[in-house]
């Protein structure tokens, strides 16, 4: 039907709608005859008329998990697939990027489960140092209550407390999306064994000088009051200013001028630094400056770190407050002062300014500095600030007492791990964003001043001063005897656990059969905002303490947006939250919406019309099995290899066929939204539009063997769908099969379909296309010249293959609406006017006068021609542009001329139509 390409869908649904013979957009089969639901019932179907998720998808959680098939056994004549979940917090609850990442892993854990692998998905939570803390002095708040009147013992009580009562709410929203987790090996990074894995790796890299305590510049968070690591803090552009300061020269009139964006902090300078190989400061040498305000002298240093085109090419040192500052500082043996308390507020370096917030103090002393005359000029400076992704305060570069990781000599063999693709990014990209941070990677800060988390298993001896680490508690110093022990006051970072949760869940440091099974995990599905936090430092820890990377693929997703492409948050109020989906739709419809289209490492925009489309979806696949699950009732299903396949049944096991190894290439890939999409189009056009309709003058005829063979042929197709469907859309699969005639057993541990060389039938696919351009094509005739759809006709066909299509006609009579069908050599043989249609090796005529109206028929002729004349036009065009031919690869020329041929061929069958019409 080359013809009518410009609008056919459009006449095509509605002519179909018009005949009754569709579905509507809602994803109802239609049915042109309603027989099949009086057919008698010999057991009563479990499938409501309308699909209804809430009637069923508790329950069939509830059977899987009393049945223990979430459950992973260690099989030696199985192989192990595993994924371990990011742990959400236990503050979270469920939002859109937990669904998307939750539902990518259970699909895939689904899938190989089906493949007969042991398949093993590990949940857990994490405990959330920062987030969690702040939760709970929240609450203590609105009791009047402090961290310090509860104590460290009373608010730990209430965080336990806290974590029973909340940890386990998205635990139970991660069930009602169907997550097929190994529940019975739920962890948490602060329980027993968790904890164990962490003393150990602490303690084991203080042994190895890879963990040091030492006088660092850290990012710190005034108002969580605790040290951040580099990857806590994001950094904004910001609008600032550039203060110019004259800092007087000792004994002389002159002054050296210097550049800063935090004057506040000069009452903690050591010391000026000018670049050795500046010209402008070459005299400069041995002499010493006179701090403003504070009137303190301080050094002139000579340093390459200071750009020669940055301000006036002398920069204050402020080694304090100030990461560059600081390495200046070591390299010059200056003194550092620290000037900034730890809640922001100045200290009494800053005089007459001590208690002052720092930005307070700022505008203090610029005033101060202007009215002195050694306020130069000032200019604006668009600048990168730092904020605690926590809270979002400014965070403040203070020199701090903490505990680090030594990152070189750790980053070293990760970075070779991702570039011999021991670890594969999914996609690549990623693993360039990966090399980035790790080679430019600095030491790690991982002591944290809160109490909710791992303490830090380093203890101190008052006695002698010993700083004993240890992953035993110490009573007693091992260096003097004494018993004045204190343990330190930090906690770990939440990161140094989560670190090693590949690991750490299967058992280490215990050398458990867990571990020597499923260790290393197969992926890793995770979003690429938490590269750097987790799935580098994974990377190294499972590296460094297991001698071996924690996984081979990494598959990165996005985030999920609103329909806008914005980012979902609370402010904005513009998100979706996944258990009111749920509630309403059922999660099979929620997980669909979510696949659906999705792409590793893109970011995804999110709608009501996608969740509409997904219930759609939904709805057909419940109403197309109910249809052949009625009528196989009685019936005796035979295997598809002992049937007589007619045409129509070759055709669809040819493309099921092909669905099957689509679908699997695209799932082994991690393509799970490309695999949802050919299983889509598979069962919303292949299966629903057509084979059902073909299916059905047989099922309504009287041929038993027929009718035997094609539910038969229905009942395969059908339960080759609910497998391919089921990592997707487990709950309505499951339902489906409990109703399928030849069920074994939840469709969770069925195997996965594969496929059959021997269920290729060329002619047969072949046949039907050319069956459907039939059926199209009269239906076509019949709205485009005012006939009813039901209205019979009688169809003249010449065709090169006759004999192919008159193994269809059957098909043609039942679904075109046509009484008889003629073969003619030539069109001459006909004797009335006919209206004709062009379909690719076959001319199609049906007499006018069974139609209509001769000028009305002229007139869609010649519309015909002019859209082929146009298109001719185009190709000719196309054809003639030097740029195309030389550019365009051989196959889209080649294709260009077919189609210029092609249309060619039919402009000479319409004017010659047209002139017959007139004749
Ligand atoms: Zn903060
Ligand atoms: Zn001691």
């Amino acid at each position: 039907m080359m013809i009518f390409f410009i609008n056919r869908s459009v006449i095509f649904y509605i002519l179909f709608y018009a005949a009754g013979i569709i579905f509507d957009n809602k994803g109802d089969i239609g049915y042109n005859n309603k027989i099949c639901f009086n057919a008698i019932r010999r057991k009563p179907m479990d499938m409501a008329k309308t699909y209804n998720p809430s009637d069923f998808e508790k329950k069939i959680y509830e059977e899987w998990e009393k049945e223990g098939y979430f459950k992973a056994k260690i099989s030696a004549d199985k192989i192990p697939f595993t994924i371990v979940i990011p742990p959400p917090n236990i503050t979270g609850q469920l939002h859109m990027g937990h669904a998307l990442d939750e539902t990518l892993q259970d699909t895939l854990i689904r899938f190989k489960r089906m493949q007969g692998y042991s398949a093993l998905w590990l949940p857990g939570t994490d405990h959330a140092s920062i987030a969690t803390e702040v939760k709970i002095v929240e609450q203590m708040a609105k009791e009047g209550l402090t961290k310090n009147d509860v104590g460290r013992d009373g608010f730990l009580e209430r965080a336990w407390k806290w974590k029973e009562k909340y940890g386990g709410r998205i635990i139970e929203q991660l069930k009602l999306l169907g997550s097929s987790c190994d529940w019975s090996r739920l962890a948490f990074t602060m329980d027993e064994r968790c904890s164990k894995a962490v003393k150990e790796v602490f303690v084991n890299l203080y042994e190895k000088g890879l963990i040091y305590k030492g006088d660092r510049i850290i990012n710190w968070c005034p108002d969580c009051k605790t040290a951040l690591s580099d990857a806590e803090v994001e950094y904004e552009e910001e609008d600032g200013h550039l203060w110019y300061i004259k800092y007087p020269i000792k004994d002389s009139d002159e002054y050296l001028t210097v550049a800063t964006s935090r004057p506040e902090t000069m009452f903690g300078d050591t010391a000026v630094a000018v670049n050795p190989k500046d010209e402008r400061y070459s005299g400069l040498k041995g002499k010493t400056l006179i701090l403003p305000i504070v009137n303190k002298e301080i050094p002139i240093v000579f340093d390459e770190y200071v750009e020669l085109e940055f301000g006036t090419g002398a920069v204050k040192i402020t080694p304090a407050h100030d990461p560059n500052d600081f390495e200046v500082g070591l390299r010059h043996k200056l003194p550092v002062v620290k000037v900034i308390n730890d809640d922001g507020t100045m200290n009494s370096f800053a005089g007459k300014y001590e208690g002052q917030d720092a930005v307070l103090c700022r505008e203090n002393v610029v005033k101060e500095l202007k009215e002195k005359g050694l306020l130069l000029k000032i200019e604006k400076l668009h600048h990168n600030v730092g904020h605690c992704y926590r809270c979002h305060h400014t965070v403040e570069p203070i020199v701090s007492k903490q505990w680090f990781v030594k990152m070189k000599p750790l980053a070293k063999p990760a970075i070779e791990a991702v570039r011999k693709k021991s670890v594969k990014f999914i996609p690549d990209r990623f693993s360039k964003i990966y090399f980035n941070w790790m080679s430019n990677v600095k030491d790690w800060c991982i002591s944290r001043q809160l109490w909710w988390g791992h303490r830090i298993p380093a203890y101190y001896c008052d006695d002698c001063g010993e700083t004993i680490v240890s992953k035993t508690d110490v009573t007693v110093c091992p260096k003097c005897g004494g018993t004045h022990i204190r343990q330190d006051e930090d906690v770990l970072d939440t990161w140094f656990s989560s670190a090693l949760w590949p690991f750490s869940t299967l058992g280490f440091p215990e050398e458990t059969e867990d571990l020597k099974y499923f260790y290393p995990t197969d992926v890793l599905v995770t979003g690429y905002d938490i590269i750097f936090f987790w799935v580098a430092r994974m990377i190294f820890s499972g590296l460094e303490h297991m001698k071996r990377i924690p996984f081979k693929d990494v598959l990165i997703h996005g985030l999920v947006r609103d329909s806008q492409g914005r980012k979902m948050s609370k402010s904005l109020g513009n998100g979706i939250d996944p258990t009111e989906v749920i509630a309403k739709y059922g999660a099979d419809t929620l997980r669909f919406s979510l696949v659906n289209g999705v792409a590793a490492g893109s970011d995804m925009r999110f709608s009501d019309e996608k969740i509409e489309g997904a219930r759609n979806f939904m709805n057909k696949v419940w109403n197309a099995s109910r249809f052949v699950l009625l009528n196989a009732e009685g019936k005796t299903i035979k295997n598809v290899k002992d049937c007589k396949l007619s045409v129509a049944d070759k055709w669809i096991v040819t493309k099921l066929n092909k669905t099957v190894r689509d679908v699997t290439l695209n799932m082994e890939k991690y393509e799970m939204g490309i695999a949802l999409s050919n299983l889509y189009d598979f069962v919303w056009n292949d299966f629903c539009d057509w084979y059902i309709e073909f299916t059905k003058p047989v099922l309504y005829g009287d041929d038993e063997n027929k009718i035997t063979d094609t539910v038969s042929v229905l009942i395969f197709v059908l339960d080759t769908i609910i497998k391919l469907l089921h990592p997707f859309a487990p709950f309505i699969t499951e339902q489906i099969n409990k109703n399928m005639p030849n069920r074994s057993g939840s469709i969770m541990v069925a195997e996965y379909p594969r496929y059959d060389i021997k269920h290729n039938y060329s002619v047969a696919v072949a046949e039907v296309e050319t069956l459907k351009e039939i059926i199209k094509s009269v239906r076509n005739v019949k709205a485009k010249t005012g006939a009813a759809p039901s209205k019979k006709v009688n169809l003249f066909i010449t065709a090169e293959k006759a004999q192919r299509i008159k193994a269809c006609a059957l098909y043609i009579k039942k679904l075109a609406g046509v009484s008889e069908i003629f073969f003619i050599s030539d069109k001459s043989e006909l004797k009335e006017k006919v209206v004709s249609q062009v379909i690719s090796g076959a001319e199609l005529y049906i007499p006018l006068g069974e139609l209509v109206d001769l000028k009305k028929e002229e007139e869609r002729l010649n519309k015909e021609l002019e859209n082929v004349e146009n298109e001719i036009a185009r190709a000719s065009g196309k054809l003639a542009n030097k740029g195309f031919l030389e550019k365009a690869p051989k196959n889209l020329v080649d294709a260009e001329r077919e189609k210029y041929d092609k249309f060619i061929d039919m402009r000479n069958k319409l004017v010659k139509q047209i002139k017959d019409l007139k004749g």
